[in-house]
């Protein structure tokens, strides 16, 4: 929770009005509403879809305090340190298990390719794996690796190594193509202009592609195998990104 907090004041929790001023999106419009702008403070306090909970928990006398405040750090400074009480409960207390981030994967811009990764570590004996996904969501390419027993950080690094290697191999074989088709060398000279790289940190809710692959991974062979076509377990949280389902994660 601290952490939480220490990101919400610093600004460092991910959200589209971060996203657009970085230029990796157009819009910064809220994935929820799709009305206003996606700021920490409209997904933790003024989306329609978290509004209806803290008008449920608040006093009526407390209301329009708490939706008053214009910034975060005044707001979270005040529900921290307010002494009402919710039944027998501080309010400081109710607010922070109550604080819900909903969270969903999000397609990268037009042109762009997501590789998703995840790590798991199970006794010891770790795994990695990452999906490459298109603007759509649309599977490209998938591998999971069963690794020798390490902790987490060896087993992230070994993750990232992984699919920037997979995702090297790809584009030298794009810059190697020699189709003689028109139209392939217009893509082919698409997709070089695109050879960019931007890494990005998201909950393992809002990764759930790369997470089931890595979970399955455990009990396998050790060492790397690539998957071209999705299982039907994979196709159905394919089909829940694309769809846009969020999941909440709550932070306690
Ligand atoms: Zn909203």
């Amino acid at each position: 929770m601290l952490v939480f907090l220490w990101e919400v004041v610093h600004e460092k929790i991910m959200v589209n009005v971060q996203r657009f001023r970085r230029g990796w999106i157009n819009l910064d419009l809220c994935m929820s509403c799709g009305t206003q702008s996606e700021s920490v403070l409209h997904v933790l306090r003024d989306c329609n879809f978290i509004k209806g909970c803290w008008l449920n928990l608040l006093p009526a006398s407390e209301v329009q305090t708490f939706f008053g405040f214009v910034d975060i750090r005044e707001w979270l400074s005040w529900c921290l340190k307010s002494s009402f009480c919710i039944g027998e409960l501080p309010w400081p207390v109710v607010f922070m298990v109550t604080v819900v981030i909903r969270v969903a994967w999000i397609p990268a811009a037009m042109g762009w390719i997501t590789i998703n990764s995840s790590v798991r570590q199970n006794s010891g004996a770790a795994t990695c794996a990452s999906s490459f996904r298109d603007s759509y969501g649309k599977w490209l390419l998938g591998f999971r690796c069963v690794l020798r027993v390490c902790g987490v950080v060896e087993a992230k690094l070994w993750a990232i190594y992984h699919a920037l290697n997979v995702a090297w191999i790809a584009v030298q074989l794009l810059q190697g193509q020699d189709s003689g088709v028109y139209r392939l060398q217009s893509l082919i000279i698409n997709c070089r202009a695109l050879i960019r790289f931007r890494v990005v940190k998201i909950y393992r809710e809002a990764n759930m592609v790369a997470d089931y692959l890595a979970s399955s991974a455990h009990g396998g062979v050790f060492g790397m195998s690539l998957i071209d076509l999705p299982s039907s377990s994979i196709k159905l949280l394919l089909d829940a990104d694309c769809m846009n389902v969020f999941h909440d994660r709550i932070i306690n």
